[in-house]
């Protein structure tokens, strides 16, 4: 596993040319935010831009697997996080109301310091991080500044940038990270297919305080349903005792627009689990679910992380996840390369390894999940429910299912890549 330097903050020793930021990081998620933080902390002036002001209060990520809690503990971020969020040892799989398996993340001990999951939501992950970069002189941060393109030279990159007033500047920089989410302007500008598709269905996202922990749920369940699938994760929210959110699909024909969308969203939580009141709804939001990889992360002195390089569907919580790794890792070999110890060959690592992640696991996991909990054929369907029974029962199995949901294995793995 990358192990993440806990480095102290010296005055900015690697600047690019004329005092300017060694590297600019389009975009402030998670991703940008930690090789901001980390870079800076090894003393390389950074100037990370973000279209808006960093903290995004949308229900996206939630769950925060063991090997990321190793990482975000080695940055000195996990100590100010567990308050916020709520610590989930235990994952259950049930085949619609029939619980196959349940999974103890303990299993872990020995292979993490974390064995646990942390539900913990990325608004709360990007605010702690933020407060952290800030602490940092050597990072510049710019928000409300967006990137509107980029180019490069053999010793330089250039990236233009637009003000929330409309006014347009030029910054130059040795190295640019597009850390700038799904839509990455820096992957469109430099040209790189996203290779993949995008699921016909949407997915939508519902936060209820209903207590489905009264009706045995635990705080992490996958619920397989060859109509509708779920999963149903506990989240801190607004603090104790925090609030239930059901993630399900929706069909193309379902409605959407305006009320009908919260009528869409109470038939879901009724359906997954009919009750004679209506459920109090706390907030629902809608996705376009795509499985895309980007044809390659870097293109000379520009390097693709996180959402920008890679998407998957949320059923098995793997997008922030393994970008934060790309982002350690990415990190690390800039570090390397502006620091001399290594020539910019380094950073082609980066994308074998990542790059391989990216496919061979995150994509790999999160296709798989999706099939197994949408599974329409009985053959099919009885061997997952098999499966899931015959893991649960044996320790030995069970762990590795665990290292492998954990992205314990996806690390390890790529860092065999040479
Ligand atoms: C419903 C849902 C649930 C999810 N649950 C999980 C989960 O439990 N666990 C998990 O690991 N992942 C989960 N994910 C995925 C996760 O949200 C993403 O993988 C993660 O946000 C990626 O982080 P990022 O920093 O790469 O990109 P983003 O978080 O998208 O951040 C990109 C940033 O770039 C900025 N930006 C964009 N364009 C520009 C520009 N042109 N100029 C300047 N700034 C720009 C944006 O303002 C934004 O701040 C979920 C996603 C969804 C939709």
């Amino acid at each position: 596993m990358p192990s993440a330097p806990r480095l102290s903050s010296p005055l900015s020793r690697i600047r690019g040319r004329e005092g300017r930021a060694a590297v600019i990081v389009a975009g402030g998620g998670p991703v940008g935010l930690i090789v901001a933080l980390m870079l800076g902390r090894a003393g390389i002036a950074v100037t990370l831009f973000d279209k808006g002001d960093i903290i995004h209060s949308q229900p996206r990520a939630a769950t925060i697997h063991p090997a990321t809690l190793d990482i975000l503990d080695a940055l000195g971020a996990y100590a100010l996080l567990e308050p916020q969020g709520i610590v989930c040892p235990i994952v259950n799989y049930y085949d619609g109301k029939l619980k196959l398996a349940s999974f103890d993340h303990a299993l872990l001990k020995g292979e993490t310091r974390h064995p646990w999951v942390l539900q913990c939501e990325q608004d709360k992950l990007s605010r702690t991080l933020f407060a952290m970069g800030k602490a940092n002189s050597n990072i510049a941060f710019r928000t409300a500044t967006k990137v509107i393109g980029c180019s490069q030279r053999d010793d330089a990159v250039e990236v233009v940038v637009e003000a929330a007033d409309g006014r347009q500047e030029r910054h130059e920089a040795l190295y640019l990270v597009g850390a700038d989410g799904a839509r990455s302007t820096i992957r469109k500008a430099i040209g790189v297919e996203f290779e993949g598709f995008t699921y016909p269905e949407r997915c939508m996202i519902i936060g209820t305080p209903y207590d489905f922990a009264a009706d045995g749920y635990a705080y992490r369940n996958y619920i397989a349903d060859p109509e509708e699938w779920y999963n149903l994760f506990k989240i801190s929210w607004q603090g104790p005792p925090g609030i239930y959110r059901l993630v399900a699909p929706v069909r193309p024909d379902e409605p959407l627009d305006g009320d009908r969308a919260l009528e869409t969203a109470q038939r879901k939580l009724q359906r997954f689990n009919p009750r004679p009141d209506s459920y109090d709804i706390a907030f629902y939001d809608c996705y376009t679910v795509a499985q895309r990889v980007a044809a390659t992360f870097r293109k000379g002195r520009i390097l693709l992380a996180g959402d920008s390089a890679h998407l998957n569907s949320p059923i098995g919580a793997m997008g922030m996840n393994s970008g934060i790794h790309d982002a350690v890792n990415l990190a690390e070999n800039l570090i390397r390369v502006l620091g001399g110890e290594e020539s910019d060959a380094a950073l082609d690592r980066y994308v074998r390894q990542r790059r391989h992640v990216a496919i061979a696991h995150v994509q790999t996991a999160t296709i798989a999940n999706k099939q197994n909990l949408e599974q329409r054929d009985p053959i099919k369907r009885q061997r997952y429910r098999d499966e899931m029974r015959r893991r649960a029962e044996d320790p030995a199995l069970a762990k590795a299912f665990l290292m492998r949901t954990a992205l314990i294995d996806s690390l390890r793995d790529a860092a065999k890549i040479p």
